[in-house]
């Protein structure tokens, strides 16, 4: 199989010949199945002159109607699950069952920001000297960078939010995933949304992102992605006062109480930990095992790392696909070494499996000295670090002692103290006996360096809407 992903402006694919262009890898391989378009500023001017078109065709368009189509997109994307999840699984990796998943909660998500745009409404205050109405406005032309890790669904959120609100989107998925994203702006396009109103560019991504974020025709920024590179856009939209919204990086603590089946317990967070191989934000990251239930827990985690079958996406018995990129291994690779050199030990995996592809086999440690990088960078593959606990008020300043606020995870039957550590705990999300994924019905946005803003829940059009007050006197 070879693939072109070309870019799409107005409408039109553009294809690679006469740009710069770089190959897609698929991760459980290591070689190229296709090739990727770069965008020139000329293609990014483009992009935005024609999101200036795209604006104005769909804002003109009733939000009830525009609901329609966005749930008419979302029924496009459904008919046909399979051949975007082989894409998906092609350039990211991971397992067909999951990339499936992935396809249909971003049907969803377009599908919500479609019923919310239906809920749309303006407000009238009975001011002292008159009725002022506060109506809402799309906010103008969004550019939204989104990774790779769940190269469609983290861009459905952005596209429902904005599309719903009345925004046009320029979008920039990351040149490792480029397919995905182009099947749902087909999809978008197929069911009735302006060709102008969505732009999906692959590039240099500090030459596509200084570009965008400068362009003074474009309004918002939102960006999913690493805390490094959120304070860059952030900053950069922040010199030229446009608002950003940033879902990103977390570490997340789990807080393993010692009333729990330790058997259970272990489980269930094996399966969310080594879910898409630990390369998502929410991904459960520093295990705060309660000591008198630790050894138990240890060995049925390890036991379920072992017996996890890992190897290429498409096969149907895979249950855990390779890291999604050469970087990801080396970075995975580096953090064990790291907590191995500093006294850890490696109860399973530890090392990568084989020469062709990213595969690294689910890694689980104890005795994880403090030092230990992994400890407070986030890892964002398939490595459990267990960290004993017995006094609970020393482990909570240990589990809220970093600058990540994402996801947190409390395992307890004891409703006491539930409600004490989901009250305690520093982060935009905890579970509490689950595992955490989001959903569009509710919202979900990190504390502290992990994020500005929610997406998601019946507010999932606030980031893209502004407010017009007006005085009836
Ligand atoms: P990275 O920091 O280089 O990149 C993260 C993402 O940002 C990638 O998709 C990349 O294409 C994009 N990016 C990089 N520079 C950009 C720029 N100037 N403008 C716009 N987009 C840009 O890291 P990486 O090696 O690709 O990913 C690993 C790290 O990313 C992890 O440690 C994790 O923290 C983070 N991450 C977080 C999420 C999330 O959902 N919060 C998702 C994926 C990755």
């Amino acid at each position: 199989m070879n693939s072109n992903f070309e870019l799409l402006i107005d409408g039109r694919a553009l294809s690679g010949s006469g740009r710069e262009r770089a190959p897609v890898i698929n991760p459980a391989t290591g070689d190229s199945f296709g090739q990727v378009a770069f965008a020139s500023n000329e293609d990014l001017d483009n992009a935005v002159a024609s999101a200036v078109r795209g604006l104005r065709e769909w804002r003109s368009i009733s939000p009830w109607e525009r609901g329609r189509i966005l749930k008419k997109a979302a029924e496009v994307l459904r008919a046909d699950v399979e051949t975007a999840a082989r894409t998906m699984t092609l350039e990211q990796g991971k397992p067909l069952g999951q990339a499936r998943d992935e396809v249909e909660r971003s049907a969803d998500f377009l599908e919500w920001g479609g019923e919310q745009a239906r809920r749309l409404s303006d407000r009238i205050v009975h001011g002292r000297s008159g009725r002022i109405e506060i109506q809402n406005h799309p906010i103008g032309i969004v550019a939204a960078f989104t990774p790779w890790n769940f190269p469609m669904a983290l861009a459905a959120k952005k596209f429902a939010g904005a599309l719903g609100a009345g925004c046009s989107i320029i979008s920039k998925p990351s040149q490792e995933t480029p397919g995905s994203v182009l099947v749902m702006a087909k999809a978008l396009i197929e069911a009735g949304v302006p060709p102008t109103a969505v732009a999906v560019v692959f590039g240099h991504a500090d030459q596509v992102s200084d570009h965008l974020i400068s362009a003074p025709q474009i309004a918002k920024v939102t960006f999913t992605g690493s805390i490094p590179i959120g304070k860059r856009l952030a900053a950069a939209a922040g010199a030229v006062i446009k608002p950003v919204t940033m879902e990103l990086g977390g570490h997340a603590p789990v807080i393993v109480c010692g009333d729990v089946d330790p058997e259970l317990a272990a489980d269930m967070l094996a399966k969310a930990k080594f879910a898409n191989a630990g390369q998502i934000c929410l991904s459960p990251s520093r295990f705060f095992v309660e000591e008198r239930i630790r050894e138990r827990f240890i060995a049925r985690f390890v036991d379920r790392a072992k017996a996890l079958r890992v190897g290429d996406g498409t096969d149907p018995a895979t249950e855990m696909g390779p890291l999604a990129n050469e970087r990801r291994l080396m970075a995975i690779a580096g953090l064990v070494d790291d907590a191995r050199d500093r006294g850890a030990a490696i109860l399973a995996g530890g090392e990568r499996i084989g020469r062709h592809g990213y595969f690294y086999a689910p890694t689980v440690m104890a005795e994880v000295p403090d030092e230990a990088s992994i400890l407070r960078e986030e890892p964002f593959g398939p490595v459990a670090p267990i960290l004993p606990f017995t006094d609970e008020a020393e482990m909570l300043d240990r589990a809220n002692g970093l600058e990540f606020g994402l996801a947190s995870y409390v395992v307890t039957n004891d409703m006491g103290r539930q409600q004490r550590l989901t009250a305690a705990l520093e982060y935009g999300a905890v579970a509490v006996n689950g595992g955490l994924t989001h959903y569009p019905e509710a919202p979900l946005g990190g504390w502290k360096e992990s994020g500005i803003d929610t997406e998601g829940g019946i507010e999932i059009l606030e980031p893209y809407l502004r407010t017009k007050h007006v005085s009836l006197g």
